[in-house]
């Protein structure tokens, strides 16, 4: 069967823990690839151009907006991010599944282009745990950090956008719990129907 892979959408909180979830969900299921987007923030300390993301200046950034090289872009507290379109598709027409940890801005414009997607919407166990997570991180400055945790309701308040929610409170729970799901989406018959009629139907 020749099935096309999955794209899997990851939003939550800033400070919630996306990037853990993700990284340990990746480790553990290295067929799945990983979007690399593009920024025009700073690197933190650790990050690397081309693994982190592609850091990108302003002018450079605006460019791939022009030639219309995004699958999805947003400003993201004062910074631009997106995701480049084409590996994302080039990944997905070969049948690897692909994951992209995105803000809600850029979930919903994927949503709108490719609703085939699975989005999945990371909540903190409550919103004092994610003021303590985000002033541990240390790497926000007191404007930042007001940017980051003030959105923090209003992105909740969209989950009704999504398909599936996790709680990070355990991080092994959470990642085996994405692992479930991703897991139930590749025996969804509606993802797959005509390739399963096909195969069976070629050996009538
Ligand atoms: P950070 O600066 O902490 O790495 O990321 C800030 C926010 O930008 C996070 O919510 C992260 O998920 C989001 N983000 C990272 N890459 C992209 C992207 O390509 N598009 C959009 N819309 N948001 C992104």
């Amino acid at each position: 069967m020749n099935k096309k892979g999955i794209l899997i959408v990851i939003c939550g909180p800033s400070g919630v823990g996306k990037g853990t979830i993700c990284k340990k969900f990746l480790t553990k299921n290295t067929d799945i690839k990983l979007s690399i987007s593009a920024t025009t923030r700073s690197p933190r300390a650790g990050e690397e151009h081309g693994v982190s993301y592609y850091f990108l200046d302003a002018q450079k950034f605006e460019d791939m907006i022009e030639k219309d090289e995004f699958l999805e872009y947003a400003r993201v507290y004062d910074n631009g991010y997106g995701t480049p379109k084409k590996a994302v598709f080039e990944n997905l027409e070969k049948g690897e599944d692909v994951l992209l940890e995105i803000d809600i801005q850029g979930a919903m414009q994927v949503k709108e282009k490719y609703p085939d997607g699975v989005f999945i919407f990371i909540l903190p166990p409550s919103l004092e745990e994610l003021k303590n997570r985000i002033v541990k991180r240390g790497s926000e400055t007191e404007e930042s950090f007001k940017k980051r945790f003030g959105s923090a309701f209003s992105e909740i308040s969209k989950i009704e956008n999504f398909d599936y929610y996790l709680v990070n409170n355990d991080l092994d729970k959470a990642v085996g719990q994405l692992e479930s799901i991703i897991m139930a989406e590749k025996n969804r018959v509606s993802r797959y129907k005509d390739c399963i009629l096909k195969k069976f139907e070629e050996e009538l």
